[in-house]
């Protein structure tokens, strides 16, 4: 396990969505069980120690490694999702993208007040997203004791953006 090498299945896409972005896609550890294994069983042995009451993820790429591993950990998951497609009562947050502004919500009823809770998503790139993630859970009652991603990217400086929390990432890449 100590000698797999998760670079190996990042496909690397150069000007995509646009041009000048270096997109470090997870589809290609997907593609691969024993990649995607990989990644999965990297999660249990970080956090099955460490009281996480549940997991939330974000929308739509961090739902597919928070749920085997909510599975696993036999704990819930919370989908956030960008606004307009949770049907129940939810709680929202606005957020700054490069030029516009973006929505994400979650169930209010999914976060258990007092608990501790996972914050996961694929990749960090600026931080922003997961961010608001966590105002909405902390909006919620609930506390983020910890932020996870498959891949981070520290020189777009997400760490500034997400302290105090803790982040742990599986690989960094340092520029493009
Ligand atoms: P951010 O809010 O800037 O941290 O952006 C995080 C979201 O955008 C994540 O859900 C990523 O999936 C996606 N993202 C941003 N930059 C990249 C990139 N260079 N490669 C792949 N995904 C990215």
């Amino acid at each position: 396990m100590s000698t797999f090498n998760i670079d190996d299945y990042i496909r690397k896409v150069p000007d995509f969505p646009k041009k000048g972005i270096l997109f470090y896609d997870i589809t290609s550890i997907l593609a691969n069980p024993q990649a995607f294994q990989f990644c999965i069983d990297r999660m249990m042995a970080l956090y099955h120690d460490k009281s996480i009451d549940a997991v939330a993820a974000i929308e739509a790429r961090g739902f597919l490694f928070a749920a085997p591993f909510a599975a696993g950990m036999k704990i819930p998951l919370i989908p956030i999702r960008k606004k307009g497609k949770l049907p129940g009562v939810t709680l929202s947050k606005k957020y700054d993208l490069e030029y516009a502004q973006a929505e994400i919500e979650v169930h209010r009823e999914d976060i258990p007040a007092g608990k501790r809770i996972l914050l996961l998503d694929d990749l960090i790139a600026t931080g922003g997203t997961l961010n608001a993630a966590r105002a909405l859970i902390e909006a919620g009652g609930a506390h983020v004791p910890e932020i996870f991603g498959i891949v981070g990217l520290p020189f777009l400086n997400y760490e500034k953006v997400l302290a105090p929390t803790p982040i742990t990432t599986l690989i960094q890449y340092h520029g493009e």
